[in-house]
Formats: structure tokens, sequence, C-alpha cells
């Protein structure tokens, strides 16, 4: 069997376990506990995870929050910018139609508070055109937030050219970079941007921990306020006891992506190529959901003419784990809102399956499952 989900969550990496089991074997104590040297020693691990963290994408350990995940983080980021909304009266924000969740909704929350959301719809391929940002932005813009790469197509959006356009503005702009960080390495650390979401189970780390990167300008942060109360942690903008534990994994997975994304990147390329050439080769009819040159290199979403994906995934889910969409939508699933975004239509989405994998999955697996599949597939359609 091979797990092809790894856009849901990515299996996390043995080396990161062992670094956990130490931290939790031999650091108990409160990172803010100050009157012990056990606390000491566990703020000492908490800081060097946070300086792994920054490192990867090449930011200072005085910009990186620790949250629970990119969906806290995604929240802080765009609910935390509400006081300085009113006090400089802009109301209005850019984000796209194909965001998580994390941000749609949290998007709909601002716009029963009066916020006016443009929501910017991608093409067919599920790409977004940085001119149309651009021409949405007047005086009351307070905030851009896009996705790096969207969880469901893998198409790559322009945030450097996003970056580039508001550098010079005081439009504020949040990416979520939930899919592309550990992946796409060199292109995060040159990129603009104020405010940046990660996820460490995206990247091979533990679950339940995340960071929001917020840049300094010139020392200063981002005009962020705290959504949740009680604490002075993380510089008072997510309070609660961080958990060393987790953040120490974290780092971890990102000292390893760092070292490591060059090899995982032709192997993730290696894995798409090989599912591309199974795919050619077979009879079926089949289609690519965005253009290949603009996708990640872990993700293919793929429409299987006349099937239903529910059924091909009925069939093949002891065998291979792959999704029609996002895990966190999947209790009241209605089909993929980012395919109906990109003007795919109903019998096209219904077909439509999310195939993703990372540095570990293996080649040969992946071609003997994946053909299995194919198998199944055809005589479906
Ligand atoms: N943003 C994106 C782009 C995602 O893919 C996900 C995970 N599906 C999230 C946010 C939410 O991440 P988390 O599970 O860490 O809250």
């Amino acid at each position: 069997a091979i797990y092809l989900d790894y856009n849901a969550s990515s299996p996390i990496d043995e080396r990161v376990l062992d670094t956990m089991i130490d931290i939790y074997k031999n650091y108990p104590g409160n990172p803010d506990s100050r009157t012990h040297d056990f606390g000491k020693n566990t703020r000492t691990i908490l800081e060097e995870g946070r300086k792994k963290v920054g490192n990867l994408l090449n930011v200072q350990s005085n910009e990186v929050f620790f949250t629970s995940g990119a969906t806290e983080s995604n929240n802080i980021a765009v609910l935390g910018l509400k006081e300085y909304a009113l006090r400089v009266k802009k109301n209005h924000i850019i984000t796209t139609s194909v965001e998580h969740k994390a941000i749609l909704e949290t998007m709909k929350h601002l716009e029963n508070d009066g916020f006016i959301i443009d929501y910017v719809n991608p093409n067919q391929d599920g790409e977004i055109d940085v001119n149309q940002i651009k021409n949405l932005i007047t005086d009351k813009t307070l905030l851009v937030s896009i996705m790096h790469v969207n969880n469901e197509t893998g198409v790559i959006f322009p945030v450097e050219e996003i970056g580039e356009l508001l550098d010079s503005t005081d439009v504020l702009f949040h990416i979520d970079a939930t899919q592309s960080a550990g992946k796409l390495v060199p292109e995060l650390k040159k990129i603009k941007y104020d405010m940046l979401t990660l996820s460490s189970h995206k990247l091979a780390g533990p679950q339940g921990i995340g960071a929001l990167i917020l840049r300094r300008k010139n020392y200063e942060l981002p005009p962020i306020k705290a959504i949740m109360f009680g604490g002075e942690q993380e510089g008072g903008i997510r309070p609660g006891t961080v958990p060393t534990a987790l953040v120490a994994g974290f780092g971890k997975a990102c000292e390893l992506a760092e070292q490591e994304y060059e090899g995982n990147f032709k192997q993730l390329k290696e894995c798409q190529n090989a599912i591309l050439k199974l795919l050619g080769d077979s009879t079926i009819k089949y289609s690519i959901h965005g253009n290949i040159e603009h996708l990640i290199p872990n993700t293919l979403n793929i429409a299987f003419e006349g099937i239903n994906s529910e059924a091909l995934m009925i069939l093949t889910k002891e065998f291979c784990g792959i999704s029609n969409g996002s895990a966190c939508n999947s209790k009241n699933y209605k089909g993929s809102y980012v395919l109906e975004s990109m003007g795919l239509n109903q019998s096209e989405i219904a077909s439509s399956v999310r195939i993703s994998w990372g540095p570990h999955t293996n080649l040969k697996v992946l071609k003997e499952e994946f053909a299995r599949l194919l198998d199944v597939a055809k005589n479906l359609q």
C-alpha cells in the first residue's frame, strides 16, 4: 500500500521523532519558568527550534511566532489586524476564491463586521493573475492574503511578483505558505512579505505546531494584536505554553528540509514524472488540472473522464491513500470549490482526485500501486 495524501498531512520523519523523544524524556519544565534550571534548559531548546525555523526562511528568530498550526496562524494574521484597520480606517482586503478554509471562513467573519473582501478567481489552469490583484488595490486596501501553493491543485501562485508590487506600499501582505515551505526553499527565502503562515505537519514535522512569521521593517512588527488572551508567550501574540518538544521537532524538520531540499526536489519530480508517464502510456482518458510548468512537484490533480472519484477511492482505498480535496472539508463534501472556481463543470469535478507525495515516497512502490489504481480506473471507464 502507498500513502499519497501528503498535502493533508505528511508522515513524520524518523529523525524528527527521535529529537522529540529526547526532549520529552530529558527536558521537563515550562520554558517560561525562571526559578530553576529545568525552565532555562527547556527555554534553550525552544530557542534553538525557533532559530531553525527562522533559518529555513532566512528570517530572524524574533520574527518567528509559534502557533498550533496553519489554521491558527491564518486566523491571527487576518483577525489580528482588526484594531489597526479601525485606527487607519481601512476595510478592504484582497484574497483569492481558492484559499484554504482557514482563510476563507476568517474572511467571511470579517465581512460580517463590515469589511469588504475581494476574492480573485483563478483561470482554467488554476493560476492567479497579478494584474487582477493590482487593479483591485485602493487607498482603503488593508491586506492582500494569498497562498503560495494551492493545496488541491499544486499550482504555484505569483507571490514573488505580488511581494514586489506591495513592497513600496502600505498594503500588508500575508502568504499562506503551508504547502510550499520545505519544498520551494530558495524561493521562499527571497520573497517579500509582512506575514507568512507555516505548518509543521506538511513538512515531515509533528502535527499541532506551526508558526506565523512576522517580518520586522525598521525593527517594527506588522500591527498584529492577539486574538486570544492569557499570557505573555510569543510576544503576547499567541498566549499559552509553547510545546517545546513540538517546536524541537518542527525545528528539526525545517533543518532537514534546508539541508536536503535539492535531493528531495529531484525525488518529488521523479515521482511526478513517473505518474505522468504511467498516465501517458495507458489508454485511459484523463486530464491534469493546471499547467505542469506551474505545479509544485509533489502534487497532481487528475480528472479521469467519466469516472466518479468516490467510486475510484472506495475501490482503491486499501492500497492507495488518495483524496478528492482538502481533508478539512471532507465531512460535508460537496465537490471541490477550488476546481469549481477554475470553471470546471460538475462532472469534471466529480471525476477528479488529488494525489500528493513526499521525499520518502518509494518510487518503485509508487509505480506499482499507481499502475494498480489505473487498472481499477480503466475498468470503471
Ligand atoms: N492552509 C493550507 C494551504 C493548507 O493546505 C492547510 C492544511 N490542509 C491549512 C492551511 C491548515 O493547516 P493546519 O492543519 O496546520 O491547521
